[in-house]
This record gives C-alpha cells, structure tokens and sequence, in this order.
C-alpha cells in the first residue's frame, strides 16, 4: 500500500533535518517539486544532496542500495520509503539507456544534468523566507509559470543523451495540460525516428502511463504529430484525430485504450488479418503482458462482430457474447462515435437478460452428467454440452428433466459421435 502522501512529506522533512544536522546540504528534487509547486499531490517524494550514499547509508537504520554507481539510495523511515540521490553530473549515454559513469556534483551540476526545466528545481521546506524555498538554476519557476515543458539546455544535445526524453516531455506536458516549447518539440520532430534504439521496456512503460491517465488522447496526439507513433508502436504514422480515445471515460484500462486507438487510427474498420498482425507488432514493441494482449486482441475480436454481425446473431450467441468483458468494453468503444447503435444494443442485451433463463444460467447438464448416464468420454461431449446450452439460452429447454431428454435425442444421432459404456 501507498502510504499517505503527508506521512511521505513528514518522512523526507525527517531525512532532510538528519542530513543537515550532519553539515550536509539536502533538497527536495524533481517531480514532487514541481508538483507541489503546481499545488498538485507528488506521487513520490525524491532528496537530493551532497552526501555520498556512503554517507546515507550511515546516517539511518533502515536504507537499500539501488544504485550506488548512480549515487541513488532508498532510505526507509516508517511505512515509507524515500530516494535520496547525491548531487551528481552523468557522464556520456554510449547505450542510450544510462550514463556510462556518473561524477558527484554539486546541486546546480545535478539540475542541469536532468530532462527538462520544471524537473530541475530544488525545494527547501525548511527555509525561513519562502524566497529561499525554490532554488532555480534553469528558469524552471519561469515555465512553471508559463506552462511550458523544455528542455535544460540544448534540446537536440539532450535527446541524442536519451532519446526517452522524446516520450517523457509528451507525458508530462499531456498529463499537466502544458506546451511544449517550441526548440524542444521541434528537436523531438526532428530526432523522432532515433526513438527506435531506445529498449522496447522503456518504450513500453511511458506509453502505457500516457494511455491510462485521464489525458490519454493529448497524450496520442502529440505523439502522432510528433512522429513518435511510428517508431514507438513500429506501425505506420498516422494523423487521425483519436477520437474515441478522448470519449472513452477517465477509468479506462490499458487495452481498452489500446483498441480504441486502433481504431482511431483505422476508423473503425479493421479486418482479421490485418488486426492479428498489427496486435503482435504492438504487443512486441510496447512488451504487452499476456493479460493486456488477450484483452486487447478479444476486444479487437468483439469489435468486429458488433460492427458488422450482432444484429444477425442468434439469441444463444448474443447471450454468450454479452456476458464477455471483451464484449463490454468494445460496446463502450463504440458508444463513443455511434451513441444511437450503442444505446440499441444495450436495449437488446436487456431484453435477453429479462428472458426467462437470463444471460448466463447455470449448465443443467455437465460432462461428469454424461458419463454418469453411461456415455464415453470423447469429443462429442463438447457439442452436446454447448447444444444443450445454447438451448438452454433459448430457453428451448428449461428443466434437467427436459435436458435430459435433449441429450438423449442429440445422442441417437450417430453424427454427433456420442459412444455409450458397455452394460448401459
Ligand atoms: P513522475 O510523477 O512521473 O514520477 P517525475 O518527474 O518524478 O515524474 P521520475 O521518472 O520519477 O519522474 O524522475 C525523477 C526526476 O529525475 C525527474 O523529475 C527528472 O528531474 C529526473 N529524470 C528522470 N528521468 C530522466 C531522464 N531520462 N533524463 C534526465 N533526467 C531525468
Ligand atoms: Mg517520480
């Protein structure tokens, strides 16, 4: 559990106070401060200061090595745990991922070192006038006014550093409804295609933030005018508006939204074949989970037979398919463009739901039933159990006494390929 946001301030007040009082400076740094200078709650809370991590590690019970060759230690104070970072300047990326070797700094190299202005500000909560509170090596209180996202210092040199940065800029100017600026959205344009050497993992996991939070189609947006879709998804650009993404409701899962930009990016119509293959290049370049990709190819999958078979469908397949999560969600894609169809499909799945047997009654009979009755177990109990079924749904059959006798009429049909045991 995530402790409450005020315990994880009172707690970093507490590191902060036991570093100063061993004659080191310490700050907060990062996110937590330009969010609590925006008055928005940190999701975490970082410290930055000249302490070596050997140091740290001295000054408290409880701390964790993550990454000691970057100067980074967890420190755990109650149910908390806060990193504290040295002040340090990276030195060259030669992976693209991190910087080969880092050298403790001091507090303005470790602003500059960071991706972008108002991620590069220290705050001091203990300070007396609340001139001192904010320490600015970068104008960051300047874009934090101006709500801007830019880069410190030269943005094309900073996206060759790491080309993440690309991704990281669109989630945060999506997430807090800020511009980019101009230099630095321009390099992004420019370097888009290099985000292609950047790990498929780090790829992954920005857009996944960007597309579950409530700003999900700036967020896709961006990127497509960017240039960041093709690489990022290793798909073709795109400039559809996504739509359904923007309606698609605040609460949505990663698959969901996933489908509803695909068919954004497609306008709805997307055959099986072509689907099937633009979901394993996602699932690749964005390293979906299995749950995701099954969720996100059986919406795709549902999607297709709202679109083009539903109101063909019998009563059992209906009733078999509005009980699927798959189902649902793409119901609710297709809420956001076409409301009418939406609500009448809803009306209809009511409907099925006030017949006599509901969505999805109990099965009268089972596979133990049939062996019971003398019957081998083989292949043809799978089509006798899901013709019962379907005549359950149709309310064809409504007792065990009448499933019976279904079942028995089913197996003198020797095409159905039901054996039963000698004796019986
Ligand atoms: P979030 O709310 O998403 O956690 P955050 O700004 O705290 O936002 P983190 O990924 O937790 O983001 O990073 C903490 C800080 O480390 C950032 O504010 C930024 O100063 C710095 N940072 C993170 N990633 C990079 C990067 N790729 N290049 C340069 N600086 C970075
Ligand atoms: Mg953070």
């Amino acid at each position: 559990m995530t402790p409450h946001p005020d315990r994880a301030r009172e707690a970093a007040i507490h590191i902060l106070c036991r570093l100063r009082e061993a004659g080191h400076t310490a700050f907060l740094a990062g996110g937590c401060v330009r969010d609590e200078l925006l008055g928005l709650t940190p999701k975490d809370y970082d410290i930055a200061t000249d302490a070596t991590p050997h140091m740290v590690r001295s000054y408290f019970p409880r701390t964790q090595e993550v990454g000691a060759a970057f100067g980074v230690v967890l420190v755990h104070v109650d149910s908390c745990t806060i990193e504290v970072a040295t002040f340090r300047s990276d030195g060259p990326y030669s992976d693209r991922r991190r910087p080969d070797a880092v050298i403790f700094s001091d507090a303005r190299s470790d602003a500059l070192r960071r991706d972008f202005t108002i991620n590069a500000l220290f705050l001091d909560p203990l300070a007396e006038s609340p001139e001192a509170r904010v320490i600015d090596y970068v104008h960051g209180v300047d874009d934090l006014r101006a709500r801007v996202v830019r880069a410190v210092g030269n943005p094309h040199a900073r996206l060759a550093e790491d080309h993440l940065r690309a991704l990281r800029a669109v989630r945060l100017s999506a997430r807090l409804g800020f511009e980019l600026e101009d230099a630095t959205a321009e390099a992004i344009r420019l370097h888009a295609r290099e985000l292609a050497g950047v790990s498929r993992e780090r790829i992954g996991d920005e857009l996944r933030r960007m597309l579950t939070h409530p700003s999900r189609a700036v967020a896709a947006w961006t990127l497509q005018y960017l240039g960041l879709d093709a690489p990022a998804l290793n798909d073709r650009a795109n400039l559809n508006a996504p739509v359904r993404l923007g309606r698609i409701g605040d609460d949505t899962r990663y698959a969901t939204a996933l489908a509803a930009w695909l068919f954004d990016r497609t306008g709805g119509e997307i055959g099986t074949g072509e689907s099937a293959e633009t979901i394993s290049r996602w699932r690749q370049s964005l390293c979906l989970t299995n749950e995701e990709t099954t969720l996100f190819r059986g919406i795709v999958t549902d999607w297709r037979t709202l679109r083009r078979e539903w109101w063909n469908l019998g009563v059992a397949r209906q009733k078999r398919l509005s009980v699927r999560k798959e189902f649902l969600e793409a119901l609710r894609i297709l809420g956001t463009t076409e409301p009418e169809e939406f609500v009448r499909i809803r009306r209809r799945v009511e409907e099925l739901r006030a017949t006599p047997s509901g969505l999805a009654p109990a099965a009268l009979v089972s596979g133990d039933d049939l062996v019971q009755w003398g019957y081998l177990p083989s292949p043809g109990f799978k089509v006798v159990l899901e013709s019962v079924y379907d005549a359950q749904l149709e309310d064809r059959v409504r007792t065990a006494a009448e499933a019976a006798a279904f079942v028995q009429e089913l197996a003198s049909n020797p095409g159905v390929g039901l054996v039963r045991q000698k004796g019986h």
